[in-house]
């Protein structure tokens, strides 16, 4: 399947061909922190069939066990698109916050499950809007 992505700020656009059966969901800290977000939603895409348009820029995160990652950006907006091995790439794992069909995409696996949010199993319980909403009260 194809899919196409962009920054926020529209600097940045891709297009890549993945197979959406393989869509993970990433409970890691670093993934946490890198998305500012609960989790983030991954898919790998082979290097041949990604094409990017735009600047980009770069950070090279290294994990603890020496694995080093390239965490591609928009420059101007900041927007998380992939990442990928700094040297010698085969393939890119896109972040789907970005991508246009992600609605269609739903997550086949769960991984580093031990440091995801304990109140996820609940979010049904969470009082919602289908729009902004109220805003809680500050304190
Ligand atoms: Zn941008
Ligand atoms: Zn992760």
């Amino acid at each position: 399947m194809q899919i196409n992505g962009a920054c926020h700020c529209g600097a940045v656009s891709f297009t890549a061909e993945i197979d959406p059966a393989r869509v993970v969901l990433c409970h890691c800290t670093d993934c946490q922190v890198m998305s500012g977000s609960a989790f983030r939603m991954v898919v790998l895409a082979p290097i041949e069939t990604f094409a990017v348009r735009g600047e980009t820029k770069r950070y090279v995160k290294v994990a603890q066990s020496g694995n080093r990652r390239a965490q591609v950006f928009c420059p101007e907006c900041g927007t998380p698109l992939y990442a990928t091995a700094p040297e010698n790439p085969t393939s890119v794992s896109i972040r789907l916050g970005c991508v246009d069909e992600r609605a269609q995409l739903r997550p086949a696996a769960q991984i580093w499950q031990r440091s995801a949010m304990p109140w996820l199993s609940e979010m049904q319980a969470i009082p919602g809007s289908p729009e902004q909403g109220a805003l809680l009260p500050v304190r």
